[in-house]
């Protein structure tokens, strides 16, 4: 992904906090998806492996199906993923005419490696905003070292997450 799309991604998320007031850390996705219009449905027939579907609902709704087998924190991850999903491939509030072509009947899905990274990335910002994070590297930093499993668990993300975040923002 080049530097611009991750600028991009993040400014993205940054403005999608703001716009509905989400408070970071997210102890509730549901809520949040709630809040911008959409709702969660927990799908048995989906793996617990699954990438998290968005579905167009109505004009200005939206519906996001996780697999009901899914530990809380990877719940959350493939929610904000599938938010990604729904801002930077559905136009979603983004892109009106993108918005109106979507097909409200199915669920979309994005194969392209290009689209799983974006919406990774747009869930990671969405999760750990910089300047949030900022702090928290503050927070949790002793000595020379960053405990990063108490700022992974902060953040309500896994280990892996919260050191990739970390690296892309440069803190880590
Ligand atoms: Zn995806």
């Amino acid at each position: 992904m080049d530097s611009q799309t991750k600028q991009y991604i993040d400014d993205l998320a940054e403005k999608v906090i703001l716009a509905y007031d989400i408070s970071i850390p997210i102890h509730d996705i549901d809520n949040v998806v709630q809040c911008i219009g959409g709702s969660v449905e927990e799908d048995p027939n989906l793996d617990m492996f699954s990438d998290g579907a968005a579905r167009k609902e109505g004009l200005f709704g939206f519906c996001i199906a996780v697999s009901s087998s899914q530990p809380q924190i990877r719940r959350t991850f493939t929610v904000a993923h599938a938010l990604g999903h729904l801002f930077l491939h559905m136009g979603f509030r983004t892109d009106w005419e993108l918005w109106e072509r979507q097909d409200g009947s199915a669920y979309s899905r994005f194969c392209s490696s290009a689209a799983e990274y974006q919406a990774n990335a747009f869930a990671a910002a969405l999760l750990m905003p910089r300047e949030q994070y900022g702090e928290a590297i503050e927070e949790y930093t002793h000595g020379d070292s960053v405990d990063v499993t108490a700022l992974a668990a902060f953040f309500h993300v896994s280990l892996a997450a919260a050191i990739n975040r970390g690296r892309h923002l440069g803190y880590l």
